[in-house]
């Protein structure tokens, strides 16, 4: 597909998150004059992990981001550890990971991974006109008429594109007039850092040698779980501890507050392996995670304005998958606003961002809720069918890591552009997904 038609547009973008400079980095590449306008200067950003699987690692490949300037930790294995002995129950090895799936898995430190992205979007460096960024501008109102943003210090801008990229608790959404249908989780989360270096100075086992994301518990429907991810090259471990809710409701508190003490982050953990125990005591900037199940939203553009990443599908943190399909939109929007397939036509990209977004993105928001309360339903685990514990709610609806990385993006732009510009689409794809490939239903793609 070569068409002519292609403009520079002037987008905007509200919030510079993950997202946020993720879009940046990708509607820069393609050509366009990029604004991100931040409510926050970001001096309270969150200390944690955030990893970044191969399908987030693709992209930013392709975009030319200095990865080493994230300081990632290239995972080597999951592991489900035992809730009481520390044993592995479960492993699932990523040995052979790049060389099946071309790409890494990485774990980010989230300031480290956060600054990665904003060189990319903003720096002289790279493909396009580097993207600007406007802090201390929270959207208050955008006029879908006029297509203009009006931000609570009174400034007012008006763009071809609006692109709201501004998380969970999206203004632009409700502009939108999405209502989320949405509850607290069944389980909390408290999160905590812990200093390799320390915990090793005490005698402690030294996680970081395992390059793994680790888990504790999971199984048997227990909201009962510890995550474990090192960072910074592995001089910092992420922890996020769940627990039943009613053991402790943080439903409402927001992240940035006051830490909490660190008995409050032991008290759900009696029967918990003392190893990983000891790290959790001397556990810093306790933090409560506020989880709410939000339902899929039944769109997530109008007229010229979009939704990308948690604003536009917030999703529970089982499968870690959150950033990367924050990344996964950018990529989207990147691919259909470029000079090979924008024609100009603004509602016809925006109608297939939505018909290429909301099917994957929905899928892994119902995998992440599952995976909650069952680690059997996560990617990676769920391949490990003959671990003594493997059970899992539906075997024919289990996500997989095949369905996760084998999926080609820009195939599955170019058939939804034929459909709708009644063009031929000759290619072995159908919905991204490669004629051949089983999904866990017994379906094989393309099979009559
Ligand atoms: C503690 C924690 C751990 C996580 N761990 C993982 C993980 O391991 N793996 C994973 O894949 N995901 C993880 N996630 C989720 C992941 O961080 C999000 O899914 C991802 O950041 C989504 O990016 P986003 O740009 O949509 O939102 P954010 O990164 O949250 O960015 C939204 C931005 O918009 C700004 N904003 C909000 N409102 C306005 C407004 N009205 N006007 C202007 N700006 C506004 C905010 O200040 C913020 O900078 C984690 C999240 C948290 C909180």
């Amino acid at each position: 597909m070569n068409l002519s038609g292609w403009r520079r547009l002037n987008v905007g973008v509200v919030g510079g998150g993950i997202g946020g400079m993720s879009v940046g980095i990708a509607l820069r590449r393609a050509g366009h004059d990029v604004t991100i306008y931040e409510r926050s200067d970001f001096a309270g950003e969150v200390g944690a992990s955030v990893s970044c699987a191969a399908n987030g690692t693709r992209w930013l490949h392709e975009w030319g981001v200095d990865i080493a300037k994230g300081d990632p930790v290239v995972l080597k294995k999951l592991i489900n550890r035992d809730w009481k002995t520390g044993e592995p129950v479960s492993v699932y090895d990523l040995e052979d990971y790049e060389a099946r799936w071309g790409y890494v898995y990485n774990m980010f430190h989230r300031q480290y991974m956060h600054a990665m992205l904003k060189d990319s979007a903003l720096g002289e460096e790279g493909e396009g006109r580097p993207a600007k960024l406007v802090v201390n501008h929270k959207c208050r109102d955008i006029n879908m008429s006029t297509n203009t943003i009006t931000f609570q210090n009174g400034v007012v801008a008006q763009h071809d594109l609006i692109v709201g990229a501004d998380g969970i608790g999206s203004a632009v959404r409700g502009i939108l007039g999405i209502r989320p249908d949405k509850r607290p989780s069944d389980s909390s989360c408290l999160h905590a850092n812990v200093s390799t270096e320390e915990a090793v100075k005490l005698g402690l086992v030294d996680y970081s040698r395992d390059s793994a994301l680790e888990y504790w518990g999971g199984q048997e429907g227990k909201w009962d779980k510890i995550v474990l991810s090192p960072c910074n090259g592995g001089k910092l471990l992420s922890y996020y501890c769940f627990f039943p809710r009613e053991q402790g409701d943080y439903s409402t508190q927001a992240w940035g507050a006051e830490d909490r003490p660190v008995e409050e982050l032991l008290k759900p953990y009696p029967a918990l392996d003392r190893q990983v125990l000891g790290h959790l005591a001397i556990g810093k900037e306790i933090q409560p995670w506020r989880l709410w199940v939000h339902d899929p939203y039944p769109y997530i553009h109008q007229g010229r304005v979009c939704l990308l990443g948690d604003a536009g599908h917030p999703m529970m943190p089982h499968q870690s998958q959150g950033a990367c399909m924050a990344i996964e939109d950018a990529a989207a929007l990147g691919i259909l606003f470029n000079r090979q397939y924008f024609n100009g036509d603004i509602a016809q990209a925006l109608a297939v961002y939505e018909e290429v977004r909301l099917p994957r993105v929905t899928r892994v928001q119902a995998a992440a809720a599952k995976a909650a309360y069952n680690i059997n339903e996560r990617i990676g685990f769920s391949f490990n069918k003959d671990t003594p514990t493997y059970k899992v709610e539906d075997p024919k609806k289990v996500l997989t890591i095949e369905e996760m990385n084998a999926y080609d993006m820009y195939r599955d732009i170019e058939e939804k552009l034929a459909a709708k510009r009644g063009s031929l689409y000759a290619e072995k794809f159908i919905c991204g997904l490669p004629v051949g490939l089983e999904l866990p239903s017994g379906v094989i793609i393309g099979a009559a």
